[in-house]
């Protein structure tokens, strides 16, 4: 498998988007002709680091407003076409992307397209170019692959193939079924995008929002299937006009790049199964069912310990040779490090995902560049595994059994009184800037699964939310993207929680308040709407007013929850699930988030 990246979809100069790419290991790029022009470097120039970095020159793009035109304006086409062929030879490119026309086309007709292309065609072939001829989702005439194919078969010149994108078929929602159709030698090149399932004019959505693969809705293994079957040969390149990517490190984008790639290849490897020919593989494993442990840096004075002693936490002992202590509750463990006695704000820094294997875990992870994290170990203690998530939380494959023997002087087993309990979700803040790559990360990593998004309304703007969550729900994981504009005095946005799930949450509550626990407080006007929005018995109310409890119900069953004071970055949340309740009171979001910034 090639891999390529279009210099569009990296920030800063063309010289520096060339480094990123070799550096994340693309085997080529597209150039984007904005990018050559305003670049100092001569076409020579980037040709001779192209082939010191070995990057192939893949595709030189777009040539626009093409075909469809009347005689006079073909002459310039012509004239425009011959100065940009001249060009490739200087770079050494010998395919160049011809979208169909958006501008000035006025001539809806197949065999007028057909024949402009094979005169263009004709003139490429004397520089030994060839023109891959793609349908634009927003092409005056043209905007649909099965049309520019059709147009590439009536021209009928060797010089002339199609290029396909998966932006423009999937975002039209046209069946990229009939690729197959499409012979292999005449499908000159092959561009990737994802995107976001969003209701807006298909230009904008794809000049803003496009996503690498696995970060958005669409289903890319299933189209790249197609493409495989039609037998494509060429490069998987990536064709990502982005926002965000256009403002950040350009070597971790290009980075992230490769890994959707990566990704990408392995799935779709799997729905071709013996068809899947070079697909290049990764490790399989299983998504995690279950949080093995969640790991808080905290000083022993930061007084997150007492709130779980309050929560009804059993101490789990002092780990033998690190400043590390455990807390225990059913299958919940808490792992509080004293980060060196650093006076950092308590925040969550690790979060072990218990996988059946985590050899294999490890070998994927590293597959797909997570860059691993070292931690240090004595003579006896297990060596876990461990890679930085985009957002620095650390990530580990881990079991209980592998390392819980290293903590000593806890106490003997864990009292029952309370019921059992197990973390229900882990909720992770996200900076602006890695959102989509922390989307990429878990769904490529660890085999979880993207949830649709939700925006909730805090007091300083909308906090957008993606669950990532394994396919039996036994993992978790909402990640919140914070407003980017954080108003002063709501440092609370940035908290994170660990949700710990429960049996009878008003009993558990109750003994917590009288450990001294303060749940973070409910406002009265809350209780009066519940009262109005579901048929609640005035008891039960009253139960959840005085617990400040709140409350959702679905079509699936019920969901009590509340929330704990915040200590630095981190808080608490104990929920009850009834029946099969699979959200996250979403519909409470809001009076928490207010509630917090206080
Ligand atoms: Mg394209
Ligand atoms: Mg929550």
């Amino acid at each position: 498998m090639r891999t390529s990246i279009a210099t569009v979809c990296l920030s800063g100069g063309l010289v520096q988007k060339m480094y990123a790419a070799a550096e994340a290991g693309f085997d080529g790029i597209e150039i984007f002709e904005p990018d050559l022009v305003a670049a100092p470097q001569s076409p020579e120039e980037i040709r001779a680091l192209a082939d010191r970095l070995g990057l192939s020159l893949d595709l030189y793009q777009p040539f626009r407003d093409a075909e469809g035109v009347d005689e006079e304006a073909f002459a310039d086409v012509l004239h425009r076409a011959e100065a940009k062929f001249r060009l490739m030879r200087r770079l050494g490119i010998d395919l160049m992307l011809v979208c169909s026309n958006v501008g000035t086309a006025t001539l809806d007709d197949d065999e007028v397209s057909a024949g402009q292309l094979r005169r263009l065609g004709e003139l490429a072939a004397a520089y030994d170019i060839r023109l891959a001829y793609e349908a634009l989702a927003w092409g005056r005439f043209v905007d649909d692959y099965r049309r520019s194919w059709r147009i590439v078969e009536l021209a009928d010149h060797p010089n002339v193939g199609v290029c396909l994108d998966s932006f423009h078929i999937l975002s039209r929602g046209h069946d990229p079924k009939q690729i197959e159709e499409i012979p292999a030698e005449k499908i000159f090149f092959l561009q990737l995008a994802d995107a976001p399932a969003l209701s807006m004019d298909v230009l904008s959505w794809s000049r803003h929002h496009r996503l690498f693969p696995g970060e958005g809705s669409f289903d890319l293994p299933a189209f790249l299937a197609h493409v495989q079957r039609a037998g494509y040969a060429g490069p998987l390149s990536l064709e990502v006009f982005n926002d965000t990517f256009r403002q950040t490190d350009p070597v971790r984008t290009a980075r992230q790049a490769q890994r959707s790639l990566r990704w990408l290849a392995d799935r779709t490897a799997d729905l071709l199964g013996d068809e899947a020919g070079p697909l290049p593989r990764l490790p399989e494993v299983a998504a995690p069912e279950a949080f093995d442990f969640v790991e808080i840096k905290a000083p022993e004075t930061s007084g997150v310990e007492v709130l779980l002693e309050q929560l009804g936490f059993d101490f789990g002992g002092r780990h033998r040779s690190k400043q590390v202590r455990l807390w225990t509750w059913g299958e919940v463990r808490i792992v509080c490090n004293d980060q060196g006695g650093s006076p950092a704000a308590p925040r969550i820094a690790a979060v072990g995902f218990d996988v059946a294997d985590s050899e294999p875990a490890a070998e994927r992870a590293a597959a797909l560049m997570a860059p691993p994290v070292h931690r240090r170990t004595y003579a006896g203690e297990q060596a876990l595994r461990a890679f930085s998530s985009p957002d620095g939380t650390e990530v580990f494959c881990s079991h209980a059994e592998d390392w819980i023997g290293e903590f000593d002087g806890g106490v003997a087993g864990t009292s029952t009184e309370r019921g059992s309990a197990r973390i229900d979700h882990v909720n992770l803040v996200q900076p602006w800037h890695s959102f989509d790559e922390a989307v990429l990360f878990y769904t490529s990593v660890l085999s979880l699964t993207p949830q649709p998004t939700q925006e909730v309304a805090g007091p300083s703007g909308l906090v957008r939310s993606q669950v990532m969550s394994s396919p039996a729900g036994g993992v978790r994981l909402p990640l919140n993207l914070l407003p980017t504009g954080q108003l002063a005095g709501d440092e609370q946005a940035h908290a994170q929680h660990v949700a710990l799930a429960c049996q009878d949450i008003v009993g558990v509550v109750a003994a917590a308040r009288e450990r001294g626990l303060r749940p973070l407080k409910v406002p009265g006007n809350y209780y009066d709407d519940l009262v109005a929005r579901f048929r609640l018995s005035e008891d039960f109310v009253a139960t959840l007013r005085e617990l400040d409890l709140l409350y959702d119900r679905d079509a699936d069953g019920e969901y009590l929850h509340c929330y704990t004071e915040t200590v630095g970055e981190v808080f608490f949340e104990l929920v009850e699930r009834r029946e099969r309740y699979d959200g996250f009171g979403a519909g409470n979001a809001p009076v928490r988030l207010v509630s917090q910034a206080g």
